[in-house]
């Protein structure tokens, strides 16, 4: 899959996904994140890409042309026109929902914007979706395009080790996940649950799952009560 992400900070994108997984995955050529600069796309002999704002007002607004010259490269480069996922706070909040709908696409171009924001006019022209990680104003849209880039990565074919563990975290069944221990058995007078050591499947795979259901009524009732109501649903058919 490949992601081109438009940013005034390239060095933000590619120093914070070239490491870890998601580093190994570009390495083996499962991924390719490619930071596209707009300020490369700027006409202006200063390289300025952001002015003020028409009606007056606190701060700076970035201007459409180089946003939009810089997608036309993209379209390009790539022979077509892929969805543009715009990181605003005024989005639809990503969910792994969304991350799983836009792990179909081969290529997605993220747009991050900086300041007051971008020029409206670039964003009717090229954005097909607007995506917020939470109810809080960054300062720039880079943080949040790792964030969604990072929740895609993970399900991608090949880019996990052991793909069973996409399947079975927090939000892919509805439920979040059950509790996880390691070595040793026995810590600061804390055991590991005897059920996790008896090797006996059927019973490890029920604890989790009431496990599960524990602390998803704690600590997401809403999810909780979606997930007894969907339950009911499929037990009447
Ligand atoms: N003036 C904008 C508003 O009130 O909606 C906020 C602009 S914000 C300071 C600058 C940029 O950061 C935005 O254009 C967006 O790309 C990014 N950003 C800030 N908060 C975000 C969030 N919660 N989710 C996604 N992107 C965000």
């Amino acid at each position: 899959m490949n992601f081109y992400v438009m940013t005034l900070f390239p060095d933000m994108i590619t120093n914070g996904l070239n490491t870890s997984i998601t580093g190994r995955a570009i390495e083996k050529g499962l991924l390719s994140v490619e930071a596209v600069d707009i300020r490369d796309f700027s006409t202006n002999k200063h390289m300025k890409v952001d002015d003020y704002p028409y009606g007056g007002g606190a701060g700076m607004v970035m201007q459409a042309p180089p946003v939009c010259a810089a997608f036309d490269s993209i379209v390009q480069r790539s022979g077509h026109r892929p969805r543009v996922v715009y990181m605003t706070p005024q989005g639809h909040t990503f969910t792994q929902k969304m991350a799983h709908e836009f792990a179909k696409e081969d290529d997605l171009v993220i747009l991050c914007g900086h300041y007051e924001g971008i020029d409206e006019r670039a964003l009717e022209a090229i954005v097909t979706d607007y995506v917020s990680i939470g109810d809080y104003v960054l300062t720039g849209g880079e943080l949040p395009a790792m964030v969604v880039i990072d929740t895609i990565s993970r399900l991608v074919p090949g880019v996990l080790n052991n793909s069973e563990s996409a399947e079975t975290e927090s939000f892919e069944n509805g439920l979040l996940e059950y509790p996880q221990y390691t070595r040793p058995v026995e810590f600061n007078g804390m055991r590991v649950p005897d059920v996790l050591l008896s090797g006996h499947h059927g019973k490890v795979e029920e604890w989790r799952y009431q496990k599960s259901l524990e602390r998803t009524k704690k600590f997401r009732p809403d999810m909780y009560e979606a997930y007894i109501k969907e339950s009911a649903k499929d037990n009447e058919k």
